[in-house]
């Protein structure tokens, strides 16, 4: 296994003498995501492929700690920690079977367990990684370095692969809930957005919440007893096709997620009221993440300007997360300070600004 890290070190440190871009790619699974990076037309030689650099390293369900390599299958890690009882509780998207680890955590995305048991980043406890200079570094876990005093492991997740090659991750890892049931009810989006905020703030065992086309879906997880009290208080519908609604939420497989040319991810104050927007509106995460999708015929800029102008108003920021045509702007702009902080992070890391160029945002 050292054999492969040496090759990717050397090509890092061949790139970053002559200047020359490189992307990494694994499954490919995320390849819409993010903004078009100027990486994306190298050649076959420019691509770093970490997907051989895989298997679990150490794992101690005991511990509660799982560390791998970056190019192992997501869908072997999640495998084998539920043989032993456990998952990612962040509940990952895979968005194709050769999602890896390795873009698990370069995506930062979570799925719908994201309100209840927090995000991608809470989750990771340690990273080795290459830089942009070919240095095997590793923080976190088990030996602790520091830049700046920024939690380095948890700044990994969501950098798009721009800081750094991911090598291996460790992260921590919680039983599977004794019991879960899903339940539906019928309420109008305005009730809907009230009542998972109210729900949100009582001790209910509610892992995840669905709103679409006058339905509210919420999953129950937890000790058998919990769930049964909660399931005889909130009424609704028990579905029985429980884990594959939640999976087609996850994996946008959703027909909501498929019915237009764009697809907007506005992460705002989960108690904000129904937004007045174009198209049609799924709504997650107690009322935290709202789902756009837009129809063919509305003009892409005039959409834009109007998504990021209301997402700002309602205390968050809009991402365009799949768009069938080129767009300027993926991400939401940063602050001028915010992207001072990126510069910096990105000076140390890759100075040469190698990896991932323009991914994240077109002036990194
Ligand atoms: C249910 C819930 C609970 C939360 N609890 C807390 C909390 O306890 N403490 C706290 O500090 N925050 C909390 N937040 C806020 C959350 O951590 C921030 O909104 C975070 O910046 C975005 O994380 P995300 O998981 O929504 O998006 P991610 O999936 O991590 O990000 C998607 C992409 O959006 C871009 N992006 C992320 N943030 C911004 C931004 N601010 N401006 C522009 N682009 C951005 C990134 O480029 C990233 O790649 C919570 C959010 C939610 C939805």
């Amino acid at each position: 296994m050292q054999e492969i890290v040496d090759q990717l070190a050397a090509t890092i440190r061949a790139a970053a003498a002559s200047n020359v871009p490189l992307r990494i790619r694994s499954g490919g699974t995320k390849d819409f995501y993010g903004q078009q990076d100027k990486g994306r037309d190298v050649a076959p030689e420019g691509i770093l492929d970490p997907t051989a650099f895989a298997g679990i390293v150490d794992y101690e369900p005991t511990e509660l700690v799982v560390t791998a390599r970056t190019g192992t299958p997501l869908a072997q890690l999640e495998t084998e920690l539920n043989g032993r009882g456990q998952m990612l509780a962040f509940e990952p998207p895979h968005f194709g079977a050769g999602a890896t680890l390795g873009g698990c955590i370069a995506a930062g995305l979570s799925g719908p367990r994201r309100a209840s048991a927090g995000a991608v980043r809470d989750f990771v406890l340690g990273v080795r990684m290459l830089d942009g200079r070919g240095d095997d570094l590793s923080f976190g876990g088990r030996v602790m370095k520091n830049v700046a005093g920024y939690d380095i492991p948890r700044l990994m997740a969501g950098s798009l692969g721009t800081l750094g090659l991911l090598l291996e991750v460790s992260l921590k890892v919680l039983p599977l809930p004794a019991e879960e049931r899903t339940l539906r009810l019928s309420m109008n989006e305005a009730v809907a957005i009230e009542t998972m905020n109210r729900w949100a703030g009582k001790p209910l065992p509610v892992s995840a919440t669905c709103f679409c086309e006058g339905e509210l879906t919420v999953r129950l997880s937890g000790a058998t007893s919990a769930v049964r009290a909660a399931r005889a208080v909130l009424g609704g519908e028990e579905i029985v096709e429980n884990s594959s609604f939640w999976k087609s939420i996850r994996e946008q497989v959703h027909p909501f997620f498929r019915s237009g040319k764009q697809l907007w991810r506005l992460s705002i104050k989960s108690t904000t009221a129904p937004l007045s927007l174009p198209g049609k509106q799924l709504i997650e995460w107690g009322g935290a993440v709202r789902w756009l999708s837009v129809d063919a015929e509305m003009d892409n800029d005039a959409v834009e300007t109007l998504v990021r102008k209301t997402a700002k108003e309602a205390g968050g920021h809009a991402t365009l997360f799949r768009s069938r045509t080129p767009a300027a702007a993926v991400f939401h702009p940063l602050p001028p300070a915010m992207m001072n902080i990126h510069r910096q992070l990105k000076e140390k890391f890759d100075p040469m600004r190698i990896f991932n160029r323009g991914r994240l945002y077109p002036e990194l």
